[in-house]
This record gives C-alpha cells, structure tokens and sequence, in this order.
C-alpha cells in the first residue's frame, strides 16, 4: 500500500549539473515516485540517491507532495525575472520523480508549475514524464509553446518487455497515443529511450518516426550516471540475465536501433545519451 504525504519544501528550483549540465534547474513537485512500487522500474538509480531515505519505507511504497511549491516557485520565477536570468534558463523536471504519478491528479502541483510558466516562461523547460496524464495539460503545454520539449520516456516498443521490466508504466501503445496527441496539439515531442531495452529496431523507428520530432537513445551503460556501475548495483545484469536479455545490457547495445531510427528520421532527430539531454 502507498503511503502519501503532504511536506513544505524550502524551494522549488534546484540548481543542476552533472549529467544535466545544460540546465540551470530541476523542478522536482515529489519525492517519491509511484512509478517504482512492486519493483516498477528496476533500473531506478534515484532509489539509491540520499533523496530516497525521505521516507523509511521501500521505493515507490511512499511519495511525499512539496504542497508549498507554487508559492516558492512563484516567488523563485520573480526573482530570475527580475535579474534578467529567466530568459537565459533551462529547467528540466522532473530528475527524481515523474512529475505525472498518481498524487497529481489530486494535488495538482505540476499543473500549478506549468501554469506559472506559462506566464513567465523559462528559455527552456523540458518536461520528462512516462504518463499520459501530461495529456491534461495541452493547454499550458500550448501557451508555453516554444519554451518546452516534452520529453515522453519510451524504452521499448515491445510491450510484452515492457510488462516484464516496467510493469506499472503504461503501455506502449498509450504512451504512443498521448505522444502523437502532443504533437497534434503542436507541441515539440520526444522520446527518450531511456534505458534503451530490448526491442526490434525496424518496428521502433518506424513508431518513433510516426510520433516524435526526436528521439534520445541512452543505455544502462552511457546514462546511468556511472559507467553502469549504479546499473550493476542495481542487479540489472542479473535481472537481464535471468530474462535472457543478457546482450542488451552490454556497451554498444543500441548500434542496431540507432542505425534504424537515423535511417527513418534523419540524423539531426537522433541524439544520443547526455549530450541529447541537454541539447536544449
Ligand atoms: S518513473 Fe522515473 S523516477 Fe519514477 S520509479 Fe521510474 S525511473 Fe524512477
């Protein structure tokens, strides 16, 4: 059973770098993700971050609402605004939740979020989700416009993979639907092959190239922050092992999708692990 609860934070942007070094800010409305109960997604490096320990319970049992978010943000986007930084930021969130999970529906903060910058927008804001609740917000995601990439995560077009390794994630084909629903709206899409896992590359590219302006492949090995080793850590070897997905956890895994998806949307549309990112 999840456990939700409500906590004031003491401010809305964090400064960034690291793997996402193009951006100035995360924009995190949760700790806690639901996306993770019973296992959700294994490869979850945020389950081992300090952020984790929140909360004594195990990842995705508990998710804490930042209630007091709009107000900091509020104050937050006055303050770039008033230095003249606001035009020059790039925020990405969300880096350590999914800013669409459940408690959304209720609590609404993301849709407060959006709603703020859609009135002070950012130069960039990317908006990372797996769920097609963000399909609730087309009209914010329309006023800010230019300002956003909804970053969509995707990591498979096989849905019997999918159900094996992210069984709480939606499926292939919702997400797929809400990506093309994005993009009737006008709103830029991508898809983040994020981890890449096992998947038949002619039929991905083929669904990518009929639903995203761009896609960004990252593997265990290139994106998890560490060589693979927080993959490792995580037992990911052993968990492909036992699924006999052994060789798609290895460096180079992606060579095949990557040359189908370049193939069908052209290499401009293709990026690749960090440097896709945080090409803003
Ligand atoms: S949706 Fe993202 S933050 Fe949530 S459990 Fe999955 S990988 Fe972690």
């Amino acid at each position: 059973m999840r456990r939700y609860t409500e906590q004031d934070a003491t401010r809305a942007l964090t400064p960034t770098g690291g793997f996402l070094s193009g951006f100035g800010f995360s924009l995190n409305p949760y700790v806690g993700c639901a996306f993770g109960d019973r296992g959700g997604c294994p490869f979850c490096y945020v389950r081992a971050l300090p952020v984790a320990r929140a909360d004594s319970g195990a990842w995705g049992s508990w998710v804490i609402a930042k209630r007091n978010l709009p107000q900091l943000l509020d104050r937050e986007l006055t303050a770039l605004a008033r230095s003249r930084r606001l035009a020059e930021t790039a925020i990405f969130m969300s880096s350590a939740t999914d800013p669409y999970q459940g408690l959304e529906r209720r609590m609404r903060l993301t849709r407060a979020a959006l709603a703020l910058m859609a009135d002070r927008p950012p130069r960039r804001l990317l908006l990372q989700t797996r769920s097609p609740m963000v399909e609730r917000d087309i009209d914010l995601l329309c006023r800010l416009g230019t300002h956003v990439v909804v970053s969509l995560t995707l990591e498979t077009d096989d849905d019997r993979v999918r159900r094996r390794l992210t069984p709480t994630s939606p499926s292939v084909a919702r997400r797929v639907r809400t990506a093309r629903r994005l993009r009737a709206a006008g709103i830029f899409v991508q898809l983040a092959i994020a981890p890449m896992m096992p998947n038949c590359a002619q039929r991905f590219a083929a669904l990518a190239e009929s639903c995203a302006d761009r896609v960004i492949i990252d593997t265990y090995v290139e994106g998890d922050g560490s060589g693979g080793r927080r993959s490792r850590a995580l037992g990911i070897p052993e968990l492909y092992a036992r699924l006999g997905y052994a060789g798609w956890f290895e460096r180079g895994a992606q060579g095949t999708l990557a040359a189908a998806m370049i193939a069908r949307m052209g290499r401009d549309r293709v990026l690749f692990s960090r440097a896709g990112f945080n090409a803003l």
